[in-house]
């Protein structure tokens, strides 16, 4: 018996549309809440580190009321001048919740570790729309690990490299980047 493992929209072959884009993102149920599970984590360390907004992914189309996701950074308090600064990021891909949990909880139980030794620039959930619904691309059904580059088409990818185009402008290139991903099958 030959199995089907043709994806259930679109064509073999063609490129998707605006109209396979709509019938993708019609499937896509929203199951979790980044404001709860993310923006106020991050509003409870405000006592320890400081919280970089660095603008907001915002989606509509007319099939889609309007949806506004804040983007927040961690920052080291005390960020100095002559140490490595290191960037953390999870929820590039929103259904690999260990990342974001992960850059979250490595912010209230480690950073005092490092201080005196690296500055951290902290972005636990890069896609936050994708985070609620469990789901590797965007919105636009955009993979924004593949869109860091030169005019990016996701807005998660733009914001996070303008972040740290104003930061290594500010205090110079990073040392390294730690990015969390997970295997998910
Ligand atoms: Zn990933």
């Amino acid at each position: 018996m030959q199995e089907n493992h043709t994806y259930p929209i679109g064509t073999p072959g063609q490129p998707w549309g605006d109209a396979e884009r709509d019938q993708w993102r019609a499937r896509q149920v929203r199951q979790r809440s980044h404001a709860d599970d993310v923006l106020r984590a991050i509003d409870a360390l405000r006592n320890q580190w400081d919280v970089q907004p660095y603008g907001e992914v915002a989606y509509a189309n007319a099939h889609h009321a309007p949806e506004h996701f804040p983007l927040q950074a961690l920052r080291s308090r005390h960020w100095q001048p002559g140490l490595p600064s290191v960037l953390v990021t999870g929820g590039v891909h929103g259904y690999e919740t260990s990342g974001v949990h992960g850059a979250l909880r490595f912010a209230q139980q480690h950073a005092a570790e490092f201080a005196g030794r690296a500055n951290l620039l902290v972005v636990p959930c890069v896609s936050p729309w994708a985070y609620e619904r469990i789901q590797r691309w965007n919105f636009d059904a955009i993979d924004p690990n593949r869109s860091f580059k030169e005019g990016s088409p996701a807005q998660e990818s733009a914001a996070l490299m303008r972040l740290v185009a104003q930061h290594q402008a500010q205090y110079g290139q990073l040392a390294a980047h730690i990015d969390l991903h997970e295997t998910t099958d």
